[in-house]
Parts: C-alpha cells; sequence; structure tokens
C-alpha cells in the first residue's frame, strides 16, 4: 500500500502527466482503489483539502526519498526522514491501539480523510522499519518502487511486460545503431 502510494507520482517518467493526484478528491478516490482502511465511510475532504493535498503530497515525497534510500543501501535524507517521524507522531497520537490477529495495531475511531494519510503513514513506516526491505526496489527505467517477491531478488523492473520488454528493445537498438554507425571516422 505505501508503494503503490509512492507510485501514484513516478518522477522519471516523461512521457504521461506523473502525478496521480491533482486534488483531495482524487486522492481518497486513490485510497478507494487501493482499499485503505476506512476508506468507504471517510467522506468528503471539504475545505480542507487543499491543506490535505499539501500533506499528501509532502509525505509522499519523505517516503520515496527514504524508499530510494533503502533500495540503494545510502542514508536517507535528514529532511526526509523528520517529514516522516512528524507524520508518524501524529498518526499515533491520534490512534486508538488495539491487540488483533495477535499484533498490535494502530485504528482511527471516525474515519475521515485526515485518517487515511494515517493509514499510509504508519503502513510506510512498519514496511520501512520491519520489511522485507531487501526487497524494495526501484525501476531503473520508469522510477516505479516495487517489491521484489521472486525467490533469488532477480527482478529489476517494475514489470517485465512493460518496463523490461521496454528496455531490452532500447538496448537492441542502442546497439544496433552503434553497430551500423562507420568505424573510424
Ligand atoms: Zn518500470
Amino acid at each position: 500500500m505505501a508503494l503503490d502510494f509512492v507510485n501514484t507520482d513516478v518522477v522519471s517518467e516523461h512521457d504521461r502527466t506523473s502525478d496521480v493526484l491533482r486534488s483531495a478528491d482524487e486522492f481518497t478516490a486513490w485510497c478507494a482503489y487501493a482499499d485503505v482502511p476506512g476508506v468507504t465511510t471517510a467522506g468528503v475532504c471539504g475545505a480542507n483539502g487543499d491543506e490535505l493535498l499539501d500533506e499528501t503530497r509532502s509525505l509522499r515525497t519523505a517516503i520515496r526519498t527514504v524508499v530510494e534510500s533503502i533500495a540503494a543501501g545510502r542514508a536517507a535524507d535528514d529532511q526526509a526522514l523528520s517529514t516522516l517521524q512528524s507524520a508518524y507522531t501524529t498518526a499515533i497520537s491520534h490512534a486508538i491501539p488495539a491487540i488483533s490477529d495477535e499484533r498490535l495495531s494502530w485504528r482511527w475511531t471516525t474515519p475521515t480523510p485526515k485518517t487515511l494519510v494515517w493509514e499510509l503513514t504508519t503502513s510506510a513506516v512498519a514496511l520501512l522499519s520491519d520489511g522485507p526491505t531487501d526487497r524494495i526496489k526501484v525501476c531503473p527505467t520508469c522510477g516505479f518502487v516495487f517489491l521484489d517477491t521472486t525467490k533469488n531478488r532477480s527482478r529489476r523492473w517494475c514489470s517485465m511486460d512493460d518496463c523490461g520488454k521496454q528496455e531490452k528493445i532500447r538496448r537492441y537498438i542502442a546497439k544496433r545503431a552503434e553497430t551500423r554507425r562507420p568505424s573510424g571516422r
């Protein structure tokens, strides 16, 4: 869920409009699509829509930055970590802890568009802390983030049907162009 959320804005994809979330209502629509808990009763965004959208986007940027750092095995940007921390603090401070399915979970009594943001925040923190972080990957072609669930963790692209094939075609064309170029001139 957290990675799908990050993929609502694919930064390096140049041939289509990258941001799926252009309004707070599009955010709640996406939450319905992604089955974020509480979305069916969360209600509408109302007057605070723009504020919610800003909050959503900065959270998404922070999660992407941390995801990319983990995937690349490097330290994360301090600002991204502190954005994630403050979103998490807010989410937890409004939550009611409960034990369900023999594990600790966080729930919010009245679902609102804000609780959807909190659901995404806690889901992201759970994934980025408990993993499987060694399966988190970033597609080198389009920037999609995904969990590599293959046995030997050999998956490179978001989907072999799209990006993998595209990359192979691109390499083939580049190679052809190279060999056809007259040498020594
Ligand atoms: Zn891709």
